[in-house]
């Protein structure tokens, strides 16, 4: 019996790469080459709304070879929503996902499916060291994951991005979540399935900068903690409660001057001080609550993920 050759499908989000975009196919199709004997292999670009030209290069590169798929946006929709167009899309037995700046050994796929192999549903590349970005980087993305296991109920293992490989009943599984709010390196963690870190070095970026400016890693890490935990709520509670136990003792206290002692009840300033920081604890606590209200009303409008502009190969 001839065994059936298993697709395996690359997933690559790419906003605003040309400077790398090329050297990027060029060792994503080196990958295929190297795999083609046991595997077929996909390439799914997602082009995220690119204004400079790596949409036209990946055109250009789409018509020398089937293998290369490209979609593209109407416009930029994010890192995390073109990930999930491009499984969407995959067709693949195995998905690995991989950004397009190199800054993953494109190489090491092959390593994460020969680790699949011997019995897993996802392999997450883990960075042993990340060279070329900043102190800050490295210490928010710290703070940030440490913070975020401690909000979470799932554990989402540390020094993780969107570099994996998972197999089609993972795919399928993160296909059935609709939620507009996408944090991808928790989704998948919080279906299950046996999971196993790779370890490697981050290296730097092939060329360019950053798409991740401080205001985006803001949003990235906002939507994270806010989609991912309902614990900012009991936190509020507990603050609430604090607050009223606070109260309570120095209403006593203040009951006690004036019933029992000649001193005379802190005046205007105490009242002052306590109006300022509860009110300020009061709007903290709405704008948290807010943040939930917001969004259960960009989820129940219901919109679809994303738009395609264009299909090359699809
Ligand atoms: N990216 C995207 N849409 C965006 C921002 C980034 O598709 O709005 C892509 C980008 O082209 C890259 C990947 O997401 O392939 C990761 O971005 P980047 O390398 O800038 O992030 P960093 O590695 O600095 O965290
Ligand atoms: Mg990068």
């Amino acid at each position: 019996m001839v065994q059936e050759k298993k697709l395996l499908s690359i997933v690559v989000p790419v906003f605003n790469e040309e400077e790398s975009i090329t050297e990027t196919v060029k060792r994503l199709l080196a990958l295929r080459d190297k795999l083609l004997p046991s595997l077929d292999v996909e390439l799914v670009f997602i082009d995220d709304g690119s204004s400079d030209c790596s949409l036209p290069l990946l055109r250009n590169m789409a018509e020398q070879t089937t293998s290369i798929k490209v979609i593209a946006f109407s416009r930029n929709f994010g890192h995390q929503i073109a990930i999930t167009a491009g499984i969407d899309l995959a067709k693949g037995h195995y998905v690995a996902v991989i950004d397009a700046d190199l800054q993953d050994p494109p190489e090491l796929i092959e390593d994460m499916y020969l680790l699949a192999l011997t019995g897993f549903d996802v392999v997450y590349g883990k960075r042993r060291s990340r060279a070329g970005e900043s102190v800050f980087k490295k210490l928010t993305a710290k703070i940030f994951y440490r913070l975020l296991n401690y909000l979470c109920e799932i554990d989402i293992p540390t020094d993780t991005g969107d570099f994996r490989l998972m197999s089609r009943n993972v795919v399928d599984a993160f296909k059935r979540m609709p939620e507009r709010h996408r944090f991808v390196r928790g989704m998948i963690p919080w279906l299950g399935f046996r999971a196993i870190p790779l370890e490697y070095d981050r290296v730097e970026r092939y060329a360019g900068e950053t798409k991740y400016p401080l205001r985006k890693m803001l949003g990235f890490a906002t939507n994270a903690v806010f989609s991912f935990s309902k614990k900012p709520l009991t936190i509020a509670i507990r603050l609430g409660f604090l607050t009223i136990l606070a109260g309570i003792l120095g209403g006593c206290y203040m009951l006690y001057l004036k019933l029992f002692t000649n001193i005379p009840v802190p005046g205007l300033t105490a009242v002052l001080l306590s109006i300022v920081i509860f009110s300020g604890v009061q709007i903290l606590l709405i704008g948290v609550v807010g943040e939930y209200i917001a969004r259960i009303f960009e989820e129940v409008k219901g919109r679809p993920l994303y738009f395609v502009a264009e299909t090359i190969n699809i």
